[in-house]
């Protein structure tokens, strides 16, 4: 197969000059484990960029949800979770004992619909799960003020949000936890990594302790509690201190891509089987561009994964088509939590919102590796193949 023109996944660039610095700044410290003073000062330099009371650098996106999960939930408790996110948002769900329940996003969105977390909400549903999937805002203050009604944790994924700010402050930042991924081919990356915020001094306690074996200076130290370690290394904290600093940076450079994506398609009155194609949903507030987000005018029933499997083909790579991006309950592994009662058990009917959103949805990649001219190249592509 040809090479491809643009892909999702990526080579980050990292110059000598910004490695050296990392190697130095290894040499010189006290510890590169869990407990170095490089994770304090890493630490705060999250809570001043993201201005939270607290963080914790863990080891992972998913270190981050369970520990989180695990600390606000009992087992057997039910949590609500988008039905368009990833699978380590259920998988965090379902190894902290909880029970995922399913919900509709609002229309063109990926925020809760309200109507839909009221119907499957029971006496047993202990928290909300809102995921900024592909960086928009997925929270806002309607859907805080619904949850503190009844009484539910507000856990943000936002994972491939940080940098994303909405209409109360930055993506991650404005529920009770925020969970945040540093992975690769996230905004900010350690390799692997990922971190917790909130403004709750007994929850930071708590799930820090949880990630830290169950230490807790609090509690009197060691042996008082189980946990498990999760906590991120030295080193990479320092990868993480580095890339942080470059958070608004990388931000821009990002949105000169994305931009000029709608500008080349615009350009080109591209359109899809005689239908035109449209910026999806950009928070009119500060959007990261984790990807350039389009949408296929009045799509029929699985229309974007037929699009974007012809896109990767044409050598342009999307997240729709390599991870097979459609509606949670259709993974096997979660089959058995969707048969509950609570559901009609057709994806149409239960989530017709999310189903009409996975419909057209189509991603293009703005990450470091992604030229102006790639950008040219593809939509020349996207034009000839889909006339
Ligand atoms: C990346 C990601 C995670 C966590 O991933 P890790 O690889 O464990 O860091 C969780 N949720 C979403 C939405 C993600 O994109």
């Amino acid at each position: 197969m040809s090479k491809k023109i643009v892909d999702c996944t990526f080579k980050r660039i990292r110059s000598r000059d910004e490695m050296e610095q990392i190697a130095i700044s290894a040499m010189e410290a006290d510890l590169l484990s869990g407990d170095s003073s490089l994770i304090s000062e890493y630490e705060e330099k999250i809570k001043n960029v993201l201005g939270v009371g607290n963080a914790i650098a863990v080891s992972s996106g998913t270190a981050a949800l369970h520990a989180s999960v695990s600390e606000v939930i009992q087992n057997g408790d039910e949590v609500l979770v988008p039905v368009i996110c990833v699978p380590m948002t259920v998988c965090a769900v379902i190894e902290a004992g909880g029970v995922p329940v399913f919900y509709d996003c609002q229309e063109m969105s990926f925020k809760p619909s309200l109507e839909s977390l009221d119907k499957l909400s029971s006496s047993r549903t202990k928290a909300l799960i809102t995921v900024s999937m592909w960086g928009n805002s997925a929270i806002d203050a309607s859907i805080i003020n619904f949850a503190r009604q009844n009484d539910w944790v507000v856990i943000e994924d936002a994972a491939q949000g940080l940098g994303t700010q909405n209409e109360l402050g930055y993506e991650g930042c404005v529920g009770d936890l925020g969970c945040f991924s540093t992975h690769e081919f996230k905004l900010v990356s350690t390799g692997e990594g990922g971190f917790i915020t909130t403004d709750f001094d007994y929850l930071y306690e708590r799930i820090r302790s949880y990630t830290r074996i169950g230490f807790s200076q609090k509690l009197g130290g060691f042996g008082f509690r189980s946990g498990l370690n999760y906590k991120l290394s030295g080193l990479q904290a320092l990868l993480g201190a580095q890339q942080l600093d470059k958070l608004e940076f990388n931000r821009s450079e990002r949105e000169s891509k994305s931009m000029y994506w709608e500008e080349c398609l615009d350009g080109i009155q591209a359109s899809v089987y005689g239908r035109r194609i449209f910026r999806f949903f950009v928070s009119s507030y500060r959007y990261n561009h984790y990807a350039a987000c389009f949408y296929i005018e009045d799509p029929t029933k699985g229309l974007s994964k037929s699009v974007a499997k012809l896109m990767n083909e044409q050598g342009i790579g999307n997240d729709i088509h390599r991870y097979r991006q459609g509606l949670m309950v259709e993974f096997p592994f979660l089959r058995k939590a969707y048969s509950m009662d609570r559901y009609r058990k057709d994806v149409r009917l239960d989530f017709p919102n999310a189903s009409r959103v996975m419909d057209g949805l189509i991603t293009l990649p703005c990450h470091d590796e992604v030229s102006m001219q790639d950008i040219e190249k593809s939509t020349r592509v996207i034009k000839n193949v889909f006339k």
